[in-house]
């Protein structure tokens, strides 16, 4: 795939590419305003050179002209996360080393004496997009193009890098599963500081020429506005979205709930993922909205590798089969292939799995065998059907969408001067798919203030991670080593919240 998403868009030049707070752009105007912010990023220098260049902004027009810019310096586009608080950002900062770190004007702080403590160039996107352009670089497609952050075991979390061909590859394999064209209208809702945003939301839209209409935050009352239009074709959301959806739809008036349901009908396609899809909520989506929502499963990692599928039969509860271009089996502990209908780990290789974990070698070396990416996901098959068990691992914790390490939590958590002991568990939960729990032990003397230590866990994580319920236990169920036991422990903070 020698063909990058920057190079085809001359061919798109009036159409319209990006909707957004901002005001409304064709591919000429991304073109343009992209050469600029590479120009100021390189400075006269004629190669960024792979070099990482962090940047935050709200989901929008500024966001795509510098994620585009950094491609065409030959940087690496290192996006960072609106609800990372400064030890998070300090994180990944510290740990890709960039050349710049760029922020929309409303975004400076706390990034700008970030940058400066560590004698990083710090840049404004207003300051880039008003830069002059100049001669820029010839990319090769086996170049780094991104960074994104995912949480793994290990507890910090890790910088998945992709190529140019690999962001290709999982693009062009979407386009073709799900019939994306030029006449396509998209509203983004989701994040983008995560593959399912960038990848399968923008870059498939702008990949074809079609219209990326981007909201700046998810809001159910303005996107059910939107889709009460009539003029989308095309929407993509996690599980929990789709939950706040039904909410709104059903405290609409009965004209308002025709209206939405119109509006839905008049799309051609709805997808979910990014966390197991409740049954009960496609089955109430459909009789809303008309839609058996298509479920696909994917990773950064790989981008998206299993889906059901555009006009045959989608399967409730199963995710489908295999992406083209994308060669999945499932193994055993020993990497021999399961037999049908036998749980196996998911394990995938192609084109679209990327490259390597920033600067931890090892760590990428661990999570291949024989050229396969081994995802720690467990799946099912039959009749080439996939259905998804869930992690080998219980330490990761799906949330509204997000992926969050337990074992992350626990440390800030063990930061705090009245917690002895901790363990974080994801339980099951209808709108968050997991919510996240912790139990702790408390030193002698002081008690457990859930709600304190809510608002003291939110100046230290993401409020996604930040454990929705917290119970004091005398002691952590823990096995002969010694070990927390965090089946035993989902179990027990069940029964005390049930
Ligand atoms: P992330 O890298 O944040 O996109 O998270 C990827 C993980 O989300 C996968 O390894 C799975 O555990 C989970 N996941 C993604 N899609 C699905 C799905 N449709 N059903 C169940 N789990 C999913």
């Amino acid at each position: 795939m020698s063909i990058s998403l920057t190079e085809r868009a001359g061919q798109f030049a009036q159409r319209t590419a990006i909707i957004a707070s901002e005001g409304s752009f064709n591919y000429q105007a991304l073109l343009d305003a992209s050469a600029k912010v590479a120009s100021f990023l390189l400075q006269g220098a004629t190669d960024l050179s792979q070099r990482p260049v962090a940047f935050l902004a709200p989901p929008g027009w500024h966001y795509v002209a510098l994620q585009w810019g950094i491609w065409r310096s030959g940087g690496i586009a290192t996006p960072l996360s609106l609800f990372h608080p400064k030890p998070e950002l300090e994180y990944v900062i510290e740990d890709t080393h960039p050349a710049v770190v760029v922020a929309h004007p409303d975004l400076v702080d706390p990034l700008k004496s970030i940058a400066y403590e560590r004698g990083i160039r710090f840049g404004i996107t207003t300051e880039a997009l008003a830069y002059h352009s100049d001669k820029l670089p010839v990319i090769s497609p086996n170049r780094r193009a991104m960074i994104l952050y995912t949480s793994g075991t290990t507890g910090k979390p890790k910088g998945v890098v992709t190529t140019h061909e690999n962001i290709a590859a999982q693009i062009t394999s979407l386009v073709q599963a799900w019939g994306w064209t030029a006449d396509d209208h998209i509203l983004n809702v989701l994040p983008l500081h995560h593959i399912h945003g960038i990848v399968n939301v923008i870059a498939c839209a702008l990949w074809v020429g079609a219209k990326c209409e981007i909201c700046p935050k998810f809001d159910a009352g303005e996107v059910w506005n939107r889709i009460c239009q009539g003029d989308l074709t095309v929407f993509m959301a996690v599980p929990t979205v789709y939950a706040k959806l039904i909410d709104a739809w059903e405290n609409a008036s009965p004209k308002d709930r025709s209206k939405m349901s119109e509006g839905c009908h008049k799309m051609r396609l709805m997808v979910s993922g990014s966390a197991a899809l409740p049954v009960s909520t496609l089955e109430r989506w459909k009789e809303i909205s008309g839609h058996v929502l298509l479920e696909r499963y994917g990773m950064t990692e790989i981008g998206m590798a299993i889906s059901n599928s555009l006009h045959g039969e989608r399967f409730p509860g199963c995710v489908g089969a295999p992406l083209p271009g994308v060669q999945i089996a499932l193994t055993d502990e020993t990497g021999g292939m399961v037999e049908p209908r036998t749980p196996g780990e998911i394990v995938v290789r192609g084109p679209n799995v990327f490259l390597e974990y920033w600067g931890k070698p090892n760590e990428t070396q661990k999570t291949f065998r024989d050229g396969w990416f081994l995802t720690g996901d467990v799946a099912v098959e039959e009749n080439g059907i996939y259905r998804i068990l869930g992690r080998s691992s219980v330490d990761i914790i799906k949330t509204g969408g997000y992926k969050v390490s337990a074992l992350e939590i626990e440390e800030t958590l063990l930061t705090h001067p009245d917690i002895k002991e901790v363990a974080v568990v994801g339980v099951p939960d209808e709108i968050w798919g997991e919510r996240v729990c912790a139990a702790v032990v408390m030193r002698p003397g002081a008690r457990l203030d859930p709600d304190s230590l809510r608002t003291w866990g939110k100046e230290r994580l993401a409020t996604y991670k930040v454990p929705k319920d917290s119970i004091a236990l005398e002691e952590l169920p823990r096995n002969a080593m010694g070990k927390v036991s965090k089946p035993e422990l989902k179990k027990i903070i069940e029964s005390k919240k049930g």
